[in-house]
């Protein structure tokens, strides 16, 4: 597993809760498109902002990304390098770390401010927190299998699917997406072959759908993937038979990370990739202090889409920070000041 321990450490104060001086405006909890996007709003915001990040993006076992309009081809790494840069020049500050609770602070006088503590480390305060951690992909126990992932084991045709295009394909059911990807990849290559054990047993409408456009179906389970490093030759099936493919399609279990959200007791969404936060179209969580954009709360989402939703959850999070300071600086003036500007 290939880690990215990239950021600079920074030293941050334990502090002491109610240290209103420490106050961050927003703790953005992962530095992947989404958390640095939002970050890079919220620094342009003239907010203070943390990113805490474990240096563990979600596409970091592959070499190069696609379908980013302008970033074709750039790897990974270099564009979060580039995104962190851009953050920093904006006074945003990038920690190297684990969130591993985020609470309500208890103190009821004044705004709800949100309480993050770092594993060994610190506790944070915040008045909006970004909690834009992804996911893990979790890949059926197949020999030769996730060795190979995000390199000839993959998941998404639009960020691989071209340069395998025409070649010998599989796709491995591995979960409730596995006829979705069967038909998808049909696009990619007419030479396609679908292990279906995890999906048996198909309706004879599947069957019959899938063989008119080609696809063959092989039903016995798959025990190992060979060939050499990264690239595969051989799929090895339970029956002996052996089919020569190139590539393999598979969505394993998709598992988002959230896990320090549990004491808030947020409400979740359930779709067939699973259980995850419910955020509103501004990337919102069931807590007005707390927005849930990119893969955490859209499995589904790409690198753009990820982009795309951390902008508009920093930038939805600034508008809320707006509000509060309006609302706090009215509460503090005196009743009759009001009319003395007339
Ligand atoms: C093999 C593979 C290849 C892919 N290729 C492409 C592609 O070509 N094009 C494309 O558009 N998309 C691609 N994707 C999808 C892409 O990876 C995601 O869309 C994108 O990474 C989601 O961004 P994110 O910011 O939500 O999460 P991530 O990029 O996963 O970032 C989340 C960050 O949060 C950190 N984190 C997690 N928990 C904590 C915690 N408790 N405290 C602090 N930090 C934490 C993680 O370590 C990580 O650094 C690919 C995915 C995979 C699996």
């Amino acid at each position: 597993m290939k880690t990215t321990e990239h950021l600079s450490p920074v030293r941050l104060p334990d502090l002491p809760i109610g240290a209103e001086a420490e106050l961050w405006d927003s703790i953005i909890i992962g530095g992947g498109p989404a958390g640095l996007s939002a970050a890079l709003a919220l620094g342009r915001s003239r907010r203070r902002t943390i990113v805490i990040d474990a240096g563990q993006p979600r596409n970091r076992f592959a070499s190069h990304m696609h379908t980013v309009l302008g970033q074709e081809g750039t790897p990974p790494e270099e564009l979060l390098a580039r995104g962190r840069a851009e953050v920093a020049q904006y006074g945003g500050v990038l920690h190297h770390g684990a969130v591993r609770e985020v609470r309500e602070s208890t103190n009821t006088r004044g705004p709800r401010r949100m309480i993050v503590s770092l594993a060994g480390g610190p506790l944070l305060m915040a008045r909006t927190v970004i909690a834009a951690s992804g996911v893990s992909d979790h890949l059926p126990p197949i020999p030769g299998l996730g060795e190979r992932w995000g390199a000839t084991v993959l998941h998404c045709p639009y960020c691989h699917g071209w340069e395998v295009r025409g070649q010998r394909l599989g796709v491995l059911a591995a979960g409730p997406m596995a006829l979705h990807q069967a038909e998808l990849l049909r696009q990619w290559s007419d030479r396609l072959t679908f292990f279906s054990a995890a999906a048996e047993p198909l309706d004879d409408a599947v069957v019959r759908r899938l063989r008119a456009r080609g696809v063959v179906i092989e039903p016995s389970p798959v025990i190992e993937v060979l060939g050499t490093g990264t690239a595969i030759s051989t799929v090895l099936l339970e029956n002996g038979q052996r089919v020569e493919i190139d590539a393999i399609f598979t969505a394993g279990e998709i598992r988002p990370h959230d896990r320090y959200l549990t004491p808030l007791g947020l409400e979740r969404t359930e779709n067939p990739m699973g259980s995850f936060l419910k955020t509103d179209f501004a990337g919102k969580t069931s807590h007005e202090r707390i927005w849930a954009p990119g893969n955490i709360s859209n499995p589904s989402a790409n690198v753009p889409m990820s982009i795309s939703a951390g902008t508009f959850a920093g930038a939805t999070a600034n508008m809320a920070l707006v509000t509060e300071d309006f609302d706090l600086a009215e509460a503090a003036q005196p009743l009759d000041s009001a009319s003395a500007v007339k």
